[in-house]
């Protein structure tokens, strides 16, 4: 008997572990994608898996922050325009900045966390993926009483779910990371998070689909899905694929296709950027570990011997556009917490668009009306950190292996 085919369409760090999951169900996989492997949002993040961390709508930060959005000097920025899609949006997403959305959303992100941090350490070890993986956490370094308070919050939420966190003082924090400047207020460590190089890490799972019989097709832009029991997708070229299952992994580009299948779907690109720095022939960054800078929600991560500056959140809808400001607030963050960062080389600037819904939680599960077609997109903050529960959670979604979870009924398209 044939294998089953599956059409992945997009080949960011979600299409290629929903393709490298369902290559070890026997299925025959193809990633569609348009541009290379891995050159969209997954490409330029601050390469941190910050399991069981909470989401973006939290009752207190994002509520102050709202308020102050259209000043482009803040971590979360809105270009003043009339986008009616936006406004309903940011209504929706304040909605849901409410302790029992959090309670809820926890509930769901936290099984998923534990079970992201295993596959990590199972892909790291089994595959032998090269993408300069640290199992060695992060902190939280914060200047102000404001920020302390909100890592003190933090800390005791993932705790309540299972997470290592601890609250540290100023004092602790500066033994620990000498190159931060002395005015450190306190912070937290999360260790059981991880960092790893994005970019290498989608590549490497990318290869490993190919060594286990997938394939990966670059250049191909797919126009239009079509549902039904015999789903296929169109191309840019007028060629038509047909397949025993299709899974959108789009990001950020996921609404017009999903669309035309008659799925809304309220997701909004939220632009953030990167900044890379070298610090000449042999030097490493000036840095000892990963860290997310409280107060302006920048991290620093040291990433094959380079240091990545990474963040901002800026709605200003689907562009590339980059703001020479904004990335100069990522170094101005930086130096902050760091002090002079010295002679360093800027290696890399990019920016790339997150998928994010409005209640916080990414979409995954079969188009309402569908039974072959499925969405795996609206990761926002944390693709890289559930990419490889999202490609399991798919591939055992698209063959059936298991009867869904609670976990995955919470993801369903169909809530929206
Ligand atoms: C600055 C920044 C920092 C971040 N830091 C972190 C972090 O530390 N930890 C973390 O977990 N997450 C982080 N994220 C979030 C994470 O990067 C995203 O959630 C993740 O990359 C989304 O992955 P994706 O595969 O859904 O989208 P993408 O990587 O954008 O992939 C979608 C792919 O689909 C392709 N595509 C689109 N339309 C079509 C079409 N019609 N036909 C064919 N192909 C198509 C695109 O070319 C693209 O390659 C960060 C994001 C940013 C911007």
């Amino acid at each position: 008997m044939s294998k089953p085919r599956v059409l992945v369409v997009g080949g960011g760090v979600i299409g290629v572990c929903c393709a490298y999951y369902l290559s070890k169900q026997n299925v025959d996989v193809i990633v569609l994608e348009r541009d290379a492997i891995g050159k969209g949002a997954s490409y330029g993040s601050a390469g941190v898996i910050a399991a069981g961390h909470p989401p973006m709508n939290k009752p207190d930060r994002v509520r102050q922050a709202l308020k102050r959005v259209l000043d482009s000097t803040t971590p979360l920025y809105i270009a003043p325009r009339f986008d009616p899609s936006l406004a309903a949006w940011l209504w929706r997403f304040s909605a849901n900045c409410t302790e029992r959305k959090l309670t809820a959303n926890m509930n769901v992100l936290g099984p998923l966390g534990h079970a992201t941090l295993q596959l990590f350490a199972q892909l790291i070890a089994e595959e032998e993926i090269a993408c300069d993986y640290q199992a060695s956490g992060y902190y939280e370094v914060c200047r102000t009483e404001q920020g302390t308070t909100h890592a003190r919050r933090d800390v005791a939420l993932m705790r309540a779910h299972g997470f290592d966190a601890e609250v540290l003082t100023g004092e602790e924090i500066g033994d620990r990371m000498t190159s931060l400047k002395n005015d450190v207020m306190g912070g937290a460590y999360f260790s059981d998070s991880a960092t790893c190089d994005p970019y290498r890490f989608v590549v490497e799972i990318a290869e490993r689909v190919r060594r286990a019989g997938g394939r990966t097709e670059t250049g191909r832009v797919v126009t239009k899905v079509e549902g039904g029991a015999h789903p296929a997708v169109r191309l840019a070229t007028g060629e038509r694929f047909e397949a025993d299952a299709v899974v959108l992994a789009t990001g950020a580009y996921s609404l017009q296709l999903a669309r035309e299948l008659g799925c809304r779907l309220p997701i909004q690109p939220g632009k953030g950027y990167h900044r890379d720095l070298e610090f000449g022939e042999g030097s490493r960054p000036p840095l000892e570990a990963a860290c997310v800078l409280g107060e302006t929600s920048v991290f620093c991560t040291p990433m094959s011997g380079r240091l990545r500056l990474a963040g901002t959140l800026e709605f200003s809808g689907l562009n590339h556009r980059m703001h020479p400001s904004r990335l100069a607030q990522l170094t101005a963050s930086a130096e902050q917490y760091l002090g002079d960062i010295g002679p360093a080389r800027v290696t890399s600037e990019w920016c790339g668009l997150r998928p994010c819904t409005p209640d916080g939680l990414p979409v995954v599960g079969r188009l309402p009306g569908q039974t072959k077609v499925f969405a795996a997109t609206g990761h926002a903050m944390t693709g890289l950190t559930l990419g490889p529960i999202t490609g399991s959670l798919v591939a055992d979604l698209v063959t059936g292996a298991t009867p869904p979870s609670t976990e995955v009924t919470a993801l369903a398209p169909a809530r929206f």
